[in-house]
């Protein structure tokens, strides 16, 4: 297959390298120079605009920054210039409301369109291991389903357009939360006189068990091997936890839904974001308890 990959960063890059891998033939572009040059070394063909990149594709994908450019690029450069018969997927993390909104205007133009983002980090997206959650059409879903299985584990139908986009804030919104209550209890029991690993031990196998916990300990040297056995170098970033942290907590004012929880965690991570620790991997926020 022709696909067309607009942004080659830290997640695209290894993506796109991926479907090269997988037998197809990218159509590479990029802003950054550097990403490009990179792509093209993983065997992908690097354009100098999206316009070009999408001429003639049989599918796009995308993985960009933020919702505001998703919006911009496939409005002003993939909606018109891709062929209609070219499946768009967008695999960036950005609002479930402008997610719709660009399907919509895909759909419209007489395009097919899933959002799908992802789960997992930079070492999932090398290795091809990413878990998609997928909204669109069943249609849609189906012709989605063996391009994104060339970059992904797994790949989930999550419900119509917008809900892979739903269904990764709000685990997400789980994730932040859940790593607090984790520090927060690891810190207690410490000033109660439990020995971490006890505690862990003990923990892991009573209600209080969770994937923060037992795969991804915020406690060095305690549970399996995780960031905080690095300094907290590595990982899920702070700062991309907070964007994520803050589209949940948009969507639930758009959705009129109550997050307490989810607000607290928010505000949480903005402080210690502010703090000058963004690059930290998120369950560094122990060391603020
Ligand atoms: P990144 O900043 O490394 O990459 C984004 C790329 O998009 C950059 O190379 C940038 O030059 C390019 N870009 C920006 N505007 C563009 C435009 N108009 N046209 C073409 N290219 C453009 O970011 P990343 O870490 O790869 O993240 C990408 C998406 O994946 C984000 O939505 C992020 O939330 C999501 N995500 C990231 C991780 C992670 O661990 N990094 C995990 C899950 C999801």
């Amino acid at each position: 297959m022709k696909i067309a990959f607009i942004g080659l960063g830290n997640m695209g890059g290894g993506m796109a390298a991926n479907l090269v891998k997988a037998g197809h033939e990218v159509r590479a572009f990029d802003l950054s120079a550097g990403a490009l040059a990179k792509a093209r070394e993983h065997g992908a063909a690097g354009f100098a605009s999206v316009r070009e990149a999408v001429e003639g594709a049989d599918a796009v994908v995308s993985m960009l920054p933020n919702g505001a450019i998703v919006e911009r690029v496939y409005a002003g450069d993939v909606i018109g210039p891709a062929p209609k018969t070219a499946l768009l997927l967008d695999c960036s993390t950005i609002d479930v409301a402008t997610a719709k909104s660009v399907a919509a205007a895909a759909e419209t133009a007489g395009y097919a369109m899933v959002d799908a983002p992802v789960s997992g980090g930079i070492a999932a997206a090398n290795g091809g291991t990413l878990t998609f959650m997928v909204g669109g059409s069943a249609e849609a879903f189906a012709r989605a389903e063996p391009i994104l299985a060339a970059m992904g584990k797994a790949v989930i139908h999550a419900g119509a357009s917008g809900a892979g986009q739903a269904a990764k804030i709000c685990n997400n919104m789980l994730l932040g939360a859940s790593m607090i209550a984790t520090c927060e209890s690891f810190r207690l029991a410490e000033k109660l006189g439990l020995d971490q690993q006890t505690f862990f031990e003990i923990a892991s196998k009573a209600s209080g068990q969770n994937w923060s916990m037992t795969s991804y300990c915020p406690v060095p040297g305690v549970g399996p091997v995780t960031p905080a056995d690095n300094g907290y170098q590595g990982g899920f970033a702070t700062a991309l936890m907070l964007k994520d942290l803050k589209l949940a907590m948009a969507a639930a004012k758009d959705a009129g839904a109550e997050v307490p929880m989810g607000d607290l965690a928010e505000r949480l991570y903005e402080a210690f974001d502010a703090a000058g620790n963004g690059a930290l991997d998120f369950s560094a926020i122990i060391r603020t308890l």
